[in-house]
């Protein structure tokens, strides 16, 4: 006989012969072979050969004993001597082994799984002959086997409920998570339809949810009610993919539940706590908007008389007490304006007077303004080439030059030198005032334009309210621009606002 790959000629004769029986062994998907009493090896197939990764010479006593393979584990990965295999045992005891599962190691380290089955061969007189070994590799179904048993592992311990029922709502698969949540034990509900976890008046989303499955799309975070067994609704998020056979074809969903009864919860709470909040914020700005009017009407009165009596005090030497009285009056005044511009900024309610305005005559005559009431510091000033028109209301934007410019003079005691620059790009004027004070830390960057917002720790020597920022950014919003910081702590801050523009 000869034997190709894919063609057998045979001679009549063989089917009666023992070469029938080895050509068998040949063919198997199995691997098979034989030792003899003493565990050398008599024959092997092609199989087995490939399963061991090599090729043990026959009836050959340097060649390892009872089992062809290089090395031999035990199902913890520990090392299993040849002499202690089911082979050996098998000949030692004169007994079958059925279904034994070892490991085998190959020359290049690999490792595979084979359930190995075992016969003890007897001679006519009843002696031990030798011993029969079919195996056959089971590495996969293992790999699939600890795959399975790890998801398995994972749903179980799972603290949301994972659940699978067929296309037509049937329960088959329920988690620890499951009970948990809903109250049922695995006998009580499997076989029973998911709408007994829905609550009636959401029944119709089962076939919604269906539909999209059977489209083999999943549904994910899908907040909605369900049912529990003693009757409570519990706010629950699911999650829901297509389950496949090995076809590819949808059978069924499987479902992820998790209780979200305490976040709605909280969410509430949080919703009711914000709506309170704006509430009271509300009562808060009515009340600062009164008062500051109800402080502005006496203040104006006081600011009249003080007038009058440092006209007629001309030469008096107690003018002095009216000119301080004036100053601080003044100063109050500022405060209660900046109040009421809050206020109003929170109700939406600033009027702007828009005009056309020369941006260059703005800058310069509030520069030059702002000059002559100190004498600690220079403000050198870069002017814009050409004429630039803006729109906007004059006295606002000079309210922004004035409070940016003097918070740099007031957060730099030490320096004489503020820089005011103006740059044109792209339809819109940059303005940047830069001092070398004290700058601000990295982290109250982003809050420094919010209302109320001081640094924290810095000297009480520099007082001040906490709104003129605020004030200023919102102005340059309502002109369709913005204000932005840069600052290093002890070296000092450049505040830049933007403001459209044309040529
Ligand atoms: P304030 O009346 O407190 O100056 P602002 O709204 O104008 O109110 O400023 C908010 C805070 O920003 C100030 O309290 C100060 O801590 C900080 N700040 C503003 N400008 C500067 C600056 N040029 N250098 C350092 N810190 C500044």
């Amino acid at each position: 006989m000869s034997l190709t790959t894919d063609r057998f000629e045979i001679e009549e004769t063989f089917l009666e012969g023992e070469e029938k029986y080895k050509l068998l062994a040949r063919l198997m998907p199995v691997g098979v072979f034989s030792t003899d009493k003493d565990g050398l090896i008599t024959f092997y197939n092609e199989k087995a050969a490939e399963l061991w990764g090599r090729r043990p010479k026959l009836n050959d006593p340097e060649e390892k004993r009872f089992c062809g393979s290089w090395r031999l584990f035990k199902e913890d990965g520990t090392s299993m001597p040849h002499n202690q295999c089911p082979m050996a045992k098998s000949l030692r005891y004169k007994k079958s082994f059925r279904n034994e599962e070892i490991c085998i190691g190959r020359a290049d380290n690999s490792r595979i799984n084979a359930l190995v089955n075992i016969d003890p061969l007897f001679g006519l007189h009843g002696q031990l002959v030798g011993a029969l070994n079919v195996f056959r590799d089971i590495t996969s179904l293992k790999n699939k086997q600890k795959r399975r048993n790890r998801l398995a592992a994972i749903v179980e311990s799972s603290r949301d409920a994972i659940i699978s029922q067929t296309l037509d709502g049937k329960i088959i698969s329920w988690n620890k998570g499951a009970e948990k949540i809903f109250g049922y034990t695995n006998k009580e509900i499997i076989g029973k339809n998911i709408n007994v976890l829905i609550p009636p008046s959401h029944h119709h989303e089962e076939s919604f949810i269906i539909e999209k499955i059977k489209n083999d799309e999943s549904v994910e975070n899908f907040e909605t009610i369900r049912l529990t067994k003693d009757g409570r609704e519990i706010n629950s998020s699911l999650t829901i993919s297509p389950v496949k056979n090995d076809l590819g074809e949808i059978i069924g969903a499987s479902k992820i539940l998790r209780d979200i009864t305490d976040k709605v919860k909280v969410e509430n709470q949080l919703r009711e706590h914000a709506e309170k909040l704006r509430e009271l914020n509300i009562y808060k700005d009515e009340f600062m908007s009164m008062a500051s009017h109800e402080l502005k009407t006496p203040l104006t009165v006081i600011k009249a008389n003080l007038q009058l009596l440092e006209m007629q005090m001309a030469n008096d030497p107690r003018k002095n007490f009216v000119d301080t009285t004036m100053k601080q009056v003044n100063k109050m005044s500022h405060l209660i304006s900046d109040l009421l511009d809050v206020s109003k900024m929170q109700a939406g309610r600033l009027h702007l007077n828009s005009t056309i305005l020369d941006f260059n005559e703005l800058l310069n005559e509030t520069v030059e303004n702002i000059q002559h009431t100190t004498t600690t510091h220079k403000i050198i000033k870069t002017n814009l080439k050409g004429h630039f028109k803006i729109q906007g209301d004059r006295i606002r934007l000079e309210q922004v030059l004035f409070n940016v410019i003097n918070n740099a003079m007031k957060y730099s005691p030490s320096s004489k030198k503020i820089i005011v620059k103006a740059d044109y790009s792209k339809n819109k004027i940059i303005v940047s005032v830069q001092d070398f004070g004290i700058g601000i830390p990295a982290e109250n960057l982003k809050m420094i334009f919010s209302r109320f917002f001081k640094v924290k720790g810095i000297p009480s020597t520099f007082s001040g309210t906490g709104i003129g920022l605020y004030i200023a950014s919102s102005i340059i919003k309502r002109h369709g621009g913005k204000m932005w910081v840069e600052s290093e702590l002890n070296i000092g801050s450049t505040f830049y606002f933007s403001i459209p523009s044309s040529k």
